[in-house]
């Protein structure tokens, strides 16, 4: 199940953005106006069940499987908006785990809010995979590409970043590449460099995706060949701590892990 918790809510207006930012208005999401964990996932999974109720009717379908499905076993907080932003995110967090059927948890994150990042980790509510979007690694390109409103946010952004290292779950760093704006070979060594510091276990490297708002903003051209994505890649490994580990032509993406941060890439089970 994927889903956000922040909806509309975001404090970014990235240029590659495939919601409708224009519309985003509130910095925050007050708490008392916040829905409660346990009730907002009793809505989704009622929806949820709402979705999957015609295949029964199929005759080709398997009901134990469909009976399976009914409680996810992997949760995506991400989607829409900024989940960070969510008051109630590490109580949201602890009750996935909980349920039965929970495998992993991943959140993904824009690093605007190291202090709700901090609760978690002192809260026992790290997700079972962190991921930060990290789409510069100067101050200039950050500020034209994320377009945040936070007068501080490249030292919030940094902030995040600081923390992953240690933080006591998996980490992955997330890169969107667009012509134009981050892609060009003479920035592979900042990135080598941001990367490394980080102290991440993995990294993802993706070609944006020309799709949703984010066509007002951007060209169809703004879109990487998969083969520049494998040499930014290479641009990165040939640096630092970075390998290969695979890729996928379809999405234009290549992941790296960390080879000073041995992990198992496969998540068998919830820890
Ligand atoms: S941080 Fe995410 S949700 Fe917010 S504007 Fe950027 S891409 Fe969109």
């Amino acid at each position: 199940m994927e889903f956000s918790p922040a909806g509309m809510h975001c404090q970014n207006r990235c240029v590659y953005c495939w919601r409708p930012v224009e519309f985003y208005e509130s910095m925050a999401i007050e708490a008392p106006r916040a829905a409660d964990p346990e009730e907002m996932m009793r809505g989704l999974m009622a929806e949820r069940r709402r979705l999957l109720m015609g295949h029964y009717g199929d005759e080709a379908a398997d009901a134990s499987l469909i009976d399976e499905a009914q409680l996810p076993s992997h949760y995506a907080i991400s989607l829409s908006g900024e989940p960070t932003m969510y008051p109630h995110l590490p109580a949201l967090i602890r009750h996935l785990k909980s349920l039965e059927a929970t495998k992993s948890v991943f959140l993904v994150t824009n690093g605007q809010e190291p202090a709700m990042i901090r609760r978690l980790r002192d809260e026992g509510a790290l997700p079972t995979q962190l991921y930060l979007s990290a789409n510069a690694a100067d101050r200039e390109s950050f500020m034209r590409i994320n377009r945040p409103r936070y007068a501080d946010s490249w030292e919030r952004w940094n902030e995040t970043l600081g923390l992953l290292d240690g933080i006591g779950t998996r980490t992955v760093i997330r890169v969107t590449l667009i012509r134009g704006h981050n892609a060009d070979p003479s920035g592979h060594a900042a990135f080598a460099g941001m990367l490394e510091s980080s102290g991440a276990h993995f990294v993802e490297a993706k070609s944006y995706m020309h799709v949703g708002r984010s066509t007002e903003r951007l060209e169809r051209e703004s879109m990487l060949e998969m083969d520049e994505v494998r040499e930014f890649a290479r641009g990165v490994a040939g640096r630092g701590p970075f390998e290969y580990m695979d890729e996928s032509e379809a999405s234009r993406i290549v992941v790296m892990r960390n080879s000073r941060r041995p992990i198992e890439r496969m998540i068998a089970a919830y820890a």
